[in-house]
Parts: C-alpha cells; sequence; structure tokens
C-alpha cells in the first residue's frame, strides 16, 4: 500500500518549528518510515514545481509552520492548500500570527524607511528601496510584494487544525501526526492541545495564596523569583491564567513565567484582553492615583500580552489616521 504523503513546509519562519520536529529523535524515524515526505525545504532538496505538478489532495498533510508577510508565502500556503487533504497550522507564527506579528505594530513604510534609510548602519545614497520588478542588464528582476501587515496563516487559506506553540513541543508533534496515521483525528477546526489554562496543570499552583492581591509589578529580570511559588503570587505577570495549556510548562521550568505562546484558552477571543480582566481582579489598590502607579508599572502591556498573537487578536495592527 502506498504510504500517506506528508509535506513539512516554513513560510515566514525562524526555523524553530523545523527544528522541532527534528526534536522527535528516533521518533521521527519512525514516522519516516510510515510517510513519504515529499517537502520539506530546510531539510532535504524539493522543487516547488514538482509540488505543482502533484494532484490535487494528493498530500495526506501539510504541516505548514511561520506567518505570511509576503507574496511568495502567500503563493505557497495556497498551493499547500490545493495539494493537501488536512492543513496543520504549525506554532504560534501560523496560529497566531507569532513574534514577527508584533510588527503590525507599526507601518511597511516605518519598516522599509529604518531598514533601507535611517538605520545607522545603512548606506543607501540613492534611497533606493525594494522593488517587485526592476530592470538590470536587460533581464527583469522579481521580487515578492513586502505586505502591509503579517498575517496568521488562516488569514490566507482554510486551515483544518492549530497545533500552538513557540515552537510546538515534540511530543504535541508526534501526537499530532500519529492522529492522521491513525485516522483519529478530532473535529475539523481543533486546537491540537488542551482546552484549560496553564494554571491548571502548572505545579506553582498549589503555592496560590486563597486571593492574590498586587500592589507592585516586579520584573523577571529585577528579582531573583522563587522557583516554587506562583509567579503572579509574586508580582510578577505570568500569563497563564489566560494561556492555553500543552506546552510542557518548558518556561516555568526554568523560572521564567508563561508569556502566551499556546494563545487563549478555549472559548476566549482574545487573550490579552482576557489577562487585563484577570489582572484588574488582583489588584491591590484604592483609589485611581494607586491603580495608576501599579499599571505604570507594566512596561510595554501590548508587546508583553500579544507577543504573539497580534494578528490573530482583536488589535491585529496598528490603525494609521488617513
Ligand atoms: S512559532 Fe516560534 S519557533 Fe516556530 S517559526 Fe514562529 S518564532 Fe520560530
Ligand atoms: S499564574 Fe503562572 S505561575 Fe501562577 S499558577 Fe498560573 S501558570 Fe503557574
Amino acid at each position: 500500500m502506498a504510504k500517506p504523503k506528508i509535506a513539512i513546509c516554513w513560510l515566514g519562519s525562524c526555523g524553530g518549528c523545523d527544528e522541532a520536529v527534528v526534536d522527535m529523535n528516533e521518533v521521527l524515524l519512525r514516522v519516516a518510515a510510515a510517510v513519504d515526505i515529499i517537502l520539506w525545504p530546510v531539510a532535504m532538496d524539493f522543487k516547488y514545481d514538482s509540488l505543482k505538478g502533484m494532484k490535487n489532495g494528493e498530500i495526506a498533510l501539510s504541516l505548514v509552520n511561520g506567518h505570511v508577510r509576503n507574496s511568495e508565502q502567500e503563493e505557497i500556503a495556497k498551493l499547500l492548500r490545493e495539494k493537501s487533504q488536512l492543513i496543520l497550522a504549525f506554532g504560534s507564527c501560523a496560529c497566531l500570527g507569532g513574534t514577527p506579528g508584533l510588527a503590525n505594530l507599526t507601518t511597511k513604510e516605518d519598516i522599509f524607511s529604518w531598514v533601507y534609510r535611517d538605520a545607522p548602519t545603512v548606506v543607501n545614497p540613492n534611497g533606493n528601496y525594494p522593488q517587485t520588478t526592476s530592470s538590470v542588464n536587460g533581464k527583469v528582476l522579481t521580487l515578492p510584494e513586502f505586505y502591509d501587515r503579517v498575517y496568521a496563516l488562516n488569514d490566507v487559506i482554510d486551515v483544518d487544525y492549530y497545533l500552538p506553540g513557540c515552537p510546538p513541543p515534540p511530543y504535541s508533534v508526534m501526537y499530532a501526526v500519529s492522529a492522521v496515521l491513525e485516522d483519529k483525528l478530532p473535529p475539523k477546526g481543533s486546537i491540537l492541545a488542551p482546552h484549560r489554562a496553564l494554571c491548571d496543570s502548572c505545579k506553582r499552583n498549589q503555592s496560590k495564596p486563597d486571593k492574590i492581591s498586587i500592589k507592585e509589578i516586579r520584573r523577571i529580570h529585577e528579582v531573583e523569583a522563587d522557583p516554587d511559588t506562583c509567579f503572579l503570587a509574586q508580582g510578577i505577570i505570568c500569563l497563564g491564567p489566560a494561556t492555553r495549556d500543552g506546552c510542557g510548562e518548558a518556561c516555568m521550568s526554568i523560572n521564567m513565567p508563561c508569556r502566551g505562546c499556546f494563545g487563549p484558552v478555549e472559548g476566549v477571543e482574545d487573550s490579552g484582553a482576557k489577562f487585563i480582566s484577570a489582572m484588574a481582579s488582583i489588584l491591590d489598590a484604592e483609589s485611581d492615583e494607586e491603580v495608576a502607579t501599579v499599571v505604570n508599572q507594566f512596561v510595554d502591556p501590548v508587546g508583553y500580552l500579544y507577543r504573539f498573537s497580534v494578528p490573530a487578536s482583536m488589535l491585529q495592527k496598528k490603525r494609521v489616521e488617513k
């Protein structure tokens, strides 16, 4: 019997999600024996023309990591959608826009001005910016179009399943691939991670007092955090109450608070808004002045609360006055 065909592909990606696949170690060899990997640009030599030549739906599953910021990434995403029975948005960039999505807090014009004109290391006396088409010595050169904003994968194609994480832990990658191979997939649109919040499984949860009250926000690099006590109880912002479980507590294990890479818990649209609501209930402040004092200690709240999710959040992008 023919083996199911699988594609692993990166769009706007740092490569960490591909690394998570490699981190499956010897299990990867078992998976590789059970499937036919027909595309994995980071690891093997494949030609996109071979992909274009495949029949629609010929690929059983495509694991797509990275965000979409340019026309080439969109084209590849659409090609994979056409050729695949199932698309798995793999990692926080594909699911939510990821850390590159923080670029949506500025504009394409500001990015180009800084990168090609204003940064102190740039020498560009003619003020040239990249063009999608240019001619050199009679030859036409083309570059992908850089879009106005970063998109999550489901902004440009229909996505069947989601596996968040920056990157997803190897055991959840194994679970996702096994579910496809064994035909044990949950309903379309499911996020392949627990429905509960990280706090529900966090070992530090037991250390929480009955009622947490914060008089002061402390930043993780400014204090020596107790390794067994709930970060919030120590006044350190931890996004565990608003973040989906499933990461394996990698950050907690090195005494770092949750930064939210697994995205919102089931039923929550915007994890940043959810956390602000949770925080409002634990602030120990009576007057407006006291509230302002504590809130002002929260440095870069948008960058902190939406580190992995600006494009998929209610914010989506910077609003520019026309
Ligand atoms: S989710 Fe994280 S590890 Fe994966 S491509 Fe994005 S930044 Fe890299
Ligand atoms: S707030 Fe953070 S440290 Fe505290 S229980 Fe939740 S996940 Fe754990």
